[in-house]
């Protein structure tokens, strides 16, 4: 019989089960419910039994009474001695107990795996000539070296039982006295338990043998047992000075340690995350955001009053430079306009993902996240989304669970994106002019609030499995690499490029042909007589719950918003009359006096219709409802199917719609009460 022995979680049943396959008999060990496997190694005729793990010989606890009566008087043939080698001092603590058994043995270093990913590097040769035994290295979790210890095993009787004399002289002297006396093949191990005086070894003890230890004892002024354990971790010591180097990744993974006492600290960590994100977020929305949008609008600006200029020149009628300037260069230009706060913003989340961090933040969410179908990794999409949606969920490919996948794709749209700050900035701007940054952040709360919400709902509804890849494997921090960054920034970056002039352009194109055109199709600057009216009206009755009134005005806005959502904002200006360059002039960050400047004038009759709480609630779907074109067309390459992309659009705009009704409804309600 072989006996797999070591400490509790060493690999022992891992290893057993790999070697045995299904060739096992499970039971229980006799008066106890600990489990006992006995097997077959695999296309041979060696019997195996996987004995409890224990952490010594004593007889502190069922686990060790088991192994050590077994080791002691079943007395197996060859011992497999399976060492946890990234707790090298631990096991073999239980190692040196087992070589005073005087029975034949391998001594098996499992988990080499993370010994190499921790940069444990073991001198086997030197270990083997320290240990007198067979040493070899295995994975039994990736099944590596196990070849190598069948092999071995095949040849166990050319291993014969060893003895290292590595206590101090004077209990080396006491030991080989009392071994003399007892008359049992494991003579070295029962001497030393009975010089500890271990009760339940009684039994082997002589008065010969009993004056011998009280001399011993007298004559030394030891606590027997913790001297015997001292010296055994003394020659530990030793052996671990020589056999045992380190090389890079153990440094690596030293300072990643110390950098994660502070930022996986129970409660440093939530903290630490969000000052990260808001860091980000100011530096891409807010500074860089800011300068940069106002210096791309200029640049289209000016490209479209050039193609204007030139197409006048050259005779083109009104509706075709309508086209090129409104319909392409409009459209197109106000998608690329976020490109330069995207580019810092991908750039800070390829920073933190290619650091390290990324996977800390995703570890630390991910049993919360779980409880709701989610990934922790799904967090790395749900602030991209506070750039935009693209990214956003093309970085769902990420999530290896296809459940937790597709919730995030479902979700990830909820996140008001940068092109819906502009949608905040003008009703807040005009509504609620002295709360302004209340508004924006509660539409942020009210954005998490809605995917935890809907999360749970779905999970409840539609995803029902539970799933099982936890996070459990972190990477050591790194410097990211410039050239791994470099090519996630730019690929993210051009597929969202890609999307504004393929699927935006079209859609821009088709919406701009239906805000220009009569239905006897015929060119006009009047949104109230273009075929979009048409729809605009027929949807109305869909707005009535959450604006309160019949208005074509705001649900041609809102169909704007799906070529890009800070459309809805030039919709609303031009269907209020405003001018082009009026509407220009407000930029994407208008002050509350230059909106009431120009929404409120009596040319309005538009806005006029709107109180704040219909503001708010056509906010909220606006906000909430399916995102633009070119995010639908993202979520229909990441489903990879289009029933589904649809299933999420009319989810996402059915909840919206229920959302905002029901604000405008109890926001009524509440005010007819108090009224
Ligand atoms: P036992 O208590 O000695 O029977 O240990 P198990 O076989 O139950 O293994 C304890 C844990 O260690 C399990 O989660 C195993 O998947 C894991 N494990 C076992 N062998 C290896 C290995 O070689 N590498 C790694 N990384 N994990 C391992
Ligand atoms: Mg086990």
């Amino acid at each position: 019989m072989i006996a797999l022995v070591g400490n509790q979680n060493s690999g022992k049943t891992t290893l057993f089960n790999l070697l045995t396959g299904t060739q096992q008999k499970v039971g229980n060990w006799p008066g106890v419910t600990l489990e006992r496997k006995v097997g077959k190694i695999k296309s041979t005729d060696h019997e195996i039994v996987d004995l409890p793990g224990v952490y010594s010989l004593s007889a502190y606890s069922s686990e060790e009474t088991i192994s050590r009566d077994y080791l002691l008087n079943d007395r197996p043939n060859l011992i497999i001695n399976v060492l946890d080698v990234t707790q090298l001092e631990r096991s073999l603590y239980l190692t040196m107990q087992l070589i005073d058994l005087k029975i034949p043995m391998i001594i098996t270093l499992n988990m080499k795996d993370l010994a190499d990913k921790k940069g444990i590097v073991i001198d086997l040769d030197k270990l083997n000539e320290i240990l007198k035994y067979p040493v070899l290295e295995i994975s039994a979790l990736k099944k590596t070296g196990v070849d190598e210890l069948v092999n071995l095993i095949e040849n166990a009787k050319k291993i014969t039982p060893v003895e290292i004399k590595y206590f101090s002289e004077d209990i080396e002297d006491a030991l080989s006295k009392i071994s003399k006396k007892v008359n049992h093949k494991s003579k070295r191990f029962i001497a030393s338990k009975l010089l500890e005086d271990d009760l339940l070894i009684k039994e082997y003890e002589t008065d010969e043998i009993k004056s011998i230890r009280e001399d011993f004892v007298n004559t030394h002024n030891y606590q027997m047992d913790e001297q015997i354990a001292h010296e055994r971790y003394n020659f530990i010591e030793k052996i671990k000075k020589e056999a045992v180097t380190y090389n890079e990744n153990f440094y690596k993974e030293s300072i990643t340690r110390k950098i994660d006492k502070i930022v996986l600290n129970r409660f440093l960590a939530i903290p630490i995350f969000i000052l990260i994100m808001t860091a980000i977020y100011y530096l891409s929305a807010g500074v860089v955001g800011g300068y940069t949008v106002g210096l791309i609008e200029g640049i289209f600006e000016s490209i479209s009053s050039s193609a204007e200029t030139w197409l006048e020149s050259v005779g083109a009628s009104p509706w075709s430079i309508s086209l090129v300037v409104n319909g392409v260069i409009g459209g197109v230009g106000a998608v690329l306009g976020f490109v330069p706060q995207l580019l810092i913003l991908f750039l800070l989340i390829s920073l933190l993902e290619a650091s390290g961090y990324m996977s800390r933040i995703a570890f630390t969410l991910d049993q919360v996240f779980r409880k709701v179908s989610l990934s922790g990794k799904s967090i790395i999409p749900f602030i991209l989304g506070i750039g935009c949606s693209v990214p956003a969920i093309m970085a769902t490919k990420t999530i290896d669970d296809e459940q937790e996948k597709e919730m995030t794709i479902y979700l990830a749209p909820f996140i008001p994106c940068n092109a819906k700050l502009p949608i905040i900035a003008l009703f807040a701007g005009y509504f609620f002019p002295n709360n302004r940054g209340l508004i924006t952040v509660s539409f942020y709360f009210m954005s998490i609030v809605v995917i935890g919400l809907l999360a749970f709902i779905l999970k409840k509804l539609a995803f029902k499995k539970t799933s099982t890849g936890y996070i459990s494997e972190l990477p050591t921090y790194k410097l990211p690499s410039a050239r791994y960054v470099t090519r996630d920034v730019l690929g993210k970056i051009w597929s969202f490029i890609k999307r504004a002039g393929t699927i935006v352009l079209l859609s821009s194109i088709i919406i701009w042909f239906l805000a220009s055109f009569t239905w006897s199709f015929s060119y006009t600057t009047d949104p109230s007589r273009s075929i979009l009216r048409t729809f605009g009206d027929i949807l109305a009755p869909i707005f009535y719950p959450i604006i309160g009134n019949l208005n074509w005005g705001a649900s041609v806005s809102a169909i704007q918003g799906l070529v890009a959502k800070e459309n809805v904002v030039s919709t609303m200006g031009i269907i209020a009359n405003l001018t082009a360059e009026a509407v220009e002039a407000l930029g994407s960050d208008p002050t509350p006096e230059a909106l009431r400047a120009l929404f409120g004038s009596e040319a309005n009759t538009l806005f006029s219709t709107f109180t704040g709480l219909s503001a708010f609630s056509f906010m909220t779907f606006n906000l909430f409802s399916a995102p633009c074109f070119g995010a639908i067309g993202a979520m229909r390459d990441a489903f990879g199917s289009t029933k589904k992309m649809w299933l999420a659009v009319i989810l996402q705009t059915g909840f919206a719609w229920l959302l905002a009704a029901a604000i405008y409804g109890i926001g009524s309600l509440i005010g007819v009460l108090i009224a």
